[in-house]
């Protein structure tokens, strides 16, 4: 890597100068009989007691079951919360950009957009492969982030090792390198590049394969002193306590998330295979991820007859290089079968 990567050079100057609040939960952590520093009430346990600010049990439980040390993880209200906070550590508004290869996930964007960020997007090959040159050339000295997505989200591609390595090396911004979907992917994922490289950041989620959209739980892995200062800036308690508990009973029973993840990817497989039959299919693009992008003719009025019979799917025919493109999430194999009934009744009506 770059010898002038320093994560205190990234960082704001006004939260490098930082005093975090600090809540009654931080200033004792031990174990007591009678708790009377944080006027919660007597009444109502276990949810009367505000959670620990720490997440220290979820995050030695994570990184036991990771291989990670408890230091390198931080835990938010969702994908989301890593992904801003993020912004609100590095990025100072009006003067500092961030860059994204393009298309990927609309929250990069959006969040540059609160934070008064420029957000600059390079496109992607039109294979959806990354060009490692195409992102260093975007990036100047107030370059704070990159970010980039894999497996991709709408494409489902993974980007090539080589190409993110390249970009690691090279850059002198954070690299955040959102995994998301990984759990859906054989291939390896870049957590193991976070001890040799300290500017790499990856974010997962356990709203995907895990099955827990709901409780929102993201992660978001990364050096050290870069966690440290994601969490002087995160509300103290941003995680409640069902959440905490949803989290641990989860890591608790993998297996289960191994077999749903089987499950969507053999769906996966039977609904490229029959997506590929329909007269108006004009590609499956390979994915690595729980959904299809599918290219199909006519995508308009595809996806308004779908939704008027119910299905919903996402139409991404406006996003670059997704010309005629619908995002279609695998789901349950009932669900998949109707939505090939309804793509093949829709297939008939039109030939009439
Ligand atoms: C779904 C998704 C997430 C998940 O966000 P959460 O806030 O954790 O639910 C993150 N990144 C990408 C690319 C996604 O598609």
């Amino acid at each position: 890597m770059s010898e002038k990567f320093s994560i205190q050079r990234l960082v704001r100057p006004n939260i490098r100068d930082l005093v975090p609040y600090s809540s009654a939960r931080d200033e004792f952590t031990g174990n007591a009989q009678v708790y009377l520093d944080a006027n919660e009430s007597p009444y109502n346990a276990p949810y009367n007691r505000y959670p620990d600010p720490k997440q220290r049990q979820l995050k030695e439980q994570m990184g036991a079951w990771m291989g990670l040390d408890a230091e390198r993880i931080f835990l938010g209200n969702g994908s989301d919360e890593g992904i801003d906070l993020l912004f609100r550590v590095c990025c100072r508004p009006g003067g500092d950009n961030v860059v994204s290869m393009e298309p990927s996930y609309g929250m990069y964007g959006v969040c540059a957009r609160i934070n008064d960020v420029e957000f600059r997007r390079v496109l992607l090959n039109p294979d959806f492969t990354l060009s490692p040159e195409a992102i260093l050339d975007r990036c100047d000295d107030r370059t704070k982030l990159i970010f980039l997505c894999s497996p991709n989200n709408p494409t489902g591609n993974v980007l090539d090792r080589a190409a993110v390595r390249q970009v690691l090396e090279s850059a002198k911004a954070l690299v955040v390198v959102d995994e998301a979907y990984a759990d859906f992917s054989e291939k390896e994922g870049f957590l193991s590049l976070l001890e040799e490289f300290s500017n790499l950041v990856v974010l997962r989620t356990l709203s995907k394969a895990w099955g827990l959209a709901g409780i929102r739980l993201g992660m978001l892995f990364g050096d050290p002193i870069l966690i440290g200062y994601l969490t002087a800036v995160k509300y103290p308690y941003n995680l409640n306590m069902l959440t905490l508990e949803a989290a641990s009973t989860a890591l608790q029973y993998p297996d289960r998330t191994r077999e749903w993840v089987e499950a969507i990817a053999r769906e996966r497989t039977r609904m490229t295979g029959e997506l590929q039959q329909l007269s108006l299919v004009e590609k499956v693009h390979p994915s690595d991820a729980n959904f299809l992008l599918v290219r199909v003719t006519r995508v308009r009025e595809l996806f308004s007859y779908l939704t008027n019979e119910g299905i919903i799917v996402r139409d991404r025919s406006s996003v670059p290089l997704c010309t005629g493109c619908l995002r279609i999430t695998v789901g349950s194999p009932s669900e998949n079968d109707r939505l090939l009934d309804a793509i093949k009744t829709f297939e008939k009506e039109e030939v009439k």
